[in-house]
This record gives C-alpha cells, sequence and structure tokens, in this order.
C-alpha cells in the first residue's frame, strides 16, 4: 500500500459509524470504494471507558483486516450519534451512547496519530447520500435515517448545514403532535415519538397489552421486548391487522414531516434509509408518497424527489469519510479533489464465456461498484418473480451495493434477462441509470463509461 501522499487513488480513510447497537469501521479508497468492513457491539453498560476501547478496537481490527498499517490512512472519520463539535472533536451530548463530554477526536488522533474528523451521524448519512449515493446529482438534499430513534442531516452544494449550535437537521424531533407520547429528547410529540422503531414497537405493545390480536408476538419470539424491523415487515406481509395501522400511522406522519421540510427549505431531494425504511420501503413509501403528492402548495410542480437510500448501511461510514477528505484539504464535492474509481476491463465475451482481466467466467458474474467480480448465484433469476430470468430487487440490491449511477446489464444474446418492475422502481428510487442490452454491447458499453458503475453479465445463452 501507498503512504498517505501517494496517488490519490491509492490513498485510504476509514469511516466509522458508531451506533448505539453497533459499531461499523470500514476501509475506503480515495474515490469512495469499500475495501473492507468490520463490526462489532456496542457495548451496552458501562461508560465512556467501555465505549471508547470499543471504537478503538473496531479501528484497529479494520486496520488489520485491510492488512494495512495506520500510515497508510490519510485521515479517519468519526460518526456518532448526537451532538458533536467538529472544530474541538468533543462529543458535546449523546443521549444513547454514554459519550456525552469526551473529547473523542484528540483521543483518538493521539492514539492512532492521523488527523480525525468528527460528526453527528444523520449529517454523515446526508453527506455520503450526496457524495456517491441516490442524491449524489442533488444541488440540495435531506437525508432521513429511520430506525431505533430518527436522525437527518442537510446537504446544500456539497456542504453540510450544521446550524448555528451544530444541532440543525434534527428532524426527529420537530414536534408533529403537541402533547403527542413522550420522546427520549425530553420533549414531546417529536417525529421520532410517533415513527421511529421505538414508537412502532411501543404502540404494538399498547396493541398488545389492550387485548389485539397480531401475529406479530409469535413473529417477534414470543418476546415484544425487542420488535426487529424484519418481523414488522413479516407481519405486514401476513396483513397483520394491528401492525399495518401502527406502520400506515407512523408513515402518515412521516409524510407530513416531509411536507413540512419541503415549506421550510424545498430541497431538490428527500432520501430515506435506515433499518425501518430498508425492511418496510414498499409499504411505507408510497403513503409518503402520496401526502407529499397531494400538497397543495407545491404539487403543481415537479421536483421535490422522494428517493430510498442507494448506501444503506455504508451512507454514515462514507460521509465520514467524505468529512475526513475534507478535513485534510481534499474535500470530495471540490472538482478538483474527484477521483475516479479504477474498474477492471472486461476483454473479451463470446457466448458461454467472459475474459475479466486474465481470468475467464463460464457463467453469469456481476461486479459492483468495487470492481470485485461476484459469481451471480444460480438459479437467482427464478428465485423473487417466479418468471424465469426476470431479475428483482433482492438481487439488485447486492449487484448496486455501493451505489453504481449507472447498472449495465448484458441480456445474454438474445436479451433473455429482464428486470421485473419492481426492479425497475428499486433503481429508479436509488437514481440509477439503466443500461440494459445484448450481452456483447453492454460489455462495450460498460468499458467505456467513465461513471460509477457496477453490470450484470448474462454469459449462458
Ligand atoms: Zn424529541
Amino acid at each position: 500500500m501507498k503512504s498517505p501522499n501517494g496517488p490519490a487513488e491509492n490513498r485510504l480513510y476509514l469511516g466509522v459509524d458508531i451506533g448505539g447497537t453497533k459499531m461499523q469501521a470500514s476501509l475506503v479508497r480515495e474515490s469512495g470504494e469499500i475495501l473492507c468492513r468490520e463490526k462489532i457491539a456496542t457495548p451496552r453498560a458501562g461508560g465512556p471507558e467501555q465505549v471508547v476501547p470499543a471504537i478503538e478496537k473496531v479501528i484497529a481490527d479494520a486496520i488489520k483486516k485491510g492488512g494495512v498499517k495506520t500510515d497508510d490512512l490519510a485521515a479517519i472519520g468519526i460518526a456518532v450519534p448526537g451532538v458533536v463539535d467538529p472544530d474541538r472533536g468533543l462529543v458535546v451530548v449523546a443521549p444513547n451512547m454514554r459519550l456525552t463530554g469526551v473529547s473523542l477526536g484528540a483521543h483518538l488522533k493521539a492514539r492512532f496519530k492521523t488527523p480525525i474528523a468528527i460528526g453527528n451521524d444523520g449529517n454523515f448519512g446526508a453527506l455520503g447520500e450526496c457524495w456517491l449515493g441516490s442524491a449524489r446529482k442533488a444541488e440540495s438534499a435531506l437525508y432521513i435515517c429511520v430506525g431505533t430513534g430518527i436522525g437527518s442531516g442537510l446537504v446544500m452544494k456539497g456542504k453540510l448545514w450544521r446550524g448555528d449550535r451544530e444541532s440543525a437537521g434534527e428532524i426527529g424531533h420537530l414536534v408533529m403532535q403537541i402533547d403527542g407520547p413522550k420522546c427520549g429528547c425530553g420533549s414531546s410529540g417529536c417525529l421520532e415519538a410517533l415513527a421511529s422503531r421505538t414508537a412502532i414497537e411501543r404502540d404494538i405493545r399498547q396493541g398488545v397489552a389492550a387485548g389485539r390480536q397480531s401475529a406479530i408476538t409469535e413473529l417477534a419470539g414470543g418476546d415484544l421486548g425487542v420488535i426487529r424491523s424484519g418481523a414488522v415487515r413479516k407481519a405486514l406481509e401476513m396483513q397483520d391487522e394491528l401492525v399495518g395501522e401502527i406502520v400506515r400511522r407512523a408513515s402518515q406522519v412521516l409524510g407530513y414531516a416531509c411536507v413540512n421540510v419541503r415549506h421550510l427549505i424545498d430541497p431538490e431531494a428527500i432520501v430515506l434509509g435506515g433499518g425501518v425504511i430498508e425492511a418496510c420501503s414498499d409499504y411505507i413509501v408510497p403513503i409518503i408518497e402520496n401526502i407529499v403528492g397531494q400538497d397543495p402548495l407545491t404539487g403543481a410542480r415537479d421536483g421535490g424527489k422522494i428517493l430510498l437510500s442507494a448506501l444503506g448501511d455504508d451512507a454514515v461510514a462514507l460521509g465520514a469519510v467524505a468529512a475526513a477528505r475534507h478535513l485534510v484539504g481534499r474535500n470530495p464535492f471540490k472538482k478538483r479533489f474527484r477521483v475516479k474509481p479504477q474498474y477492471p476491463e472486461i476483454t473479451r465475451y463470446a457466448r458461454g464465456e467472459i475474459t475479466i482481466g486474465r481470468k475467464t467466467y463460464d457463467r453469469d458474474i456481476y461486479i459492483p461498484v468495487n470492481g470485485k467480480v461476484k459469481n451471480r448465484k444460480r438459479g437467482a433469476e427464478a428465485d423473487e418473480s417466479g418468471a424465469a430470468r426476470a431479475i428483482g430487487p433482492k438481487e439488485l440490491e447486492k449487484v448496486c451495493r455501493g451505489g453504481p449511477g449507472v447498472l449495465f446489464i448484458g441480456a445474454g444474446e438474445n436479451a433473455a434477462l429482464e428486470l421485473t418492475d419492481d426492479a425497475r422502481r428499486f433503481l429508479a428510487q436509488r437514481s440509477i441509470k439503466l443500461d440494459l442490452a445484448p450481452t456483447a454491447k453492454a460489455v462495450e458499453n460498460y468499458n467505456k463509461s467513465k461513471a460509477r458503475k457496477a453490470i450484470l453479465v448474462h454469459v449462458t445463452c
């Protein structure tokens, strides 16, 4: 590996996402490709003396896993769930993290001898989506992450809107219901208290306690203490009345929060992400779109798109890398610091065979944005829709990991592969352009394209 002062495409960064349940550190190239990820559980008990060593460990583990040395890093970005002072590297308040008052920046800088950029996780998620994700072409975007809580961030022309006291973009604490349920922040009726996973869980528990029939008790393994987004999704699939009602209500509140945001700042894109959205987007997003679409004030004109996170779990860590790059004078939003990702060339295609670099494959493959060739799962095409050779959204989740700008699909000699309607919607909701063509043509287009790209190739017929 090259030193941090080597050619730009070889510079390395770490993006660290410190969450309430897990911490993730990703080793990332200057161009934004993730080389490896390391995850550990966030210590549940104890204070900073437990949490800080865990942060150090996940950083050290990611460096080791990537086969590099600390010296190889140009900078590290750290996302914290709370209010931070980036200039002083200080965690001002972290309600769920026991990091309040910790000078995390100075501490980690001394420990790893590398510049450290610290920021709020919602803000970094927004930066990530604007740099490489769904909002990469938007002048202004608001990112909303619906998970245990509701975080968000606002980016305008490549710059975070941090606010006077570093607390801008806290959409989770917009008051959506006067005298509503108590929120973790101490206020009442906040968006987070009405539409986060925690709020959905609370309402489900209350419904069950009041004697409502629901499949959720069984789906959650008999314990309603923690109800995962996956269990909520299964209940929705089963058309469970109680869960359906609660999720519909939460979606409506989210929809009106988006309307409020549009009336205040009218961003070009609102990007939705987080565990609840990932698991239940096909139930939640149409409700939000419907409410936003009916808004009489701005409804008459196009624009103000509702998008889904293209980076998923990686949005925050990649935003942390964007901030780390900014800190060392290489702001990725400045044209002169843009670095193109490197891709392997597809050197030969003949019916039944494809050669990439020096390796030949005799079966379907795909190359996600990180440029690593992967085998397409056999039978993947028949899994979802039942119709053979149709590509569904589940397969695209893998192929489009990392947020390509363009997805090339080599559909076989007679263009036998097709996308389901859901798959086409998957791409549109993440601002991913589709270039589907007979394989030979798709390969040619892929090789020529200078975009951040991915390809799926049907080789066998
Ligand atoms: Zn609140």
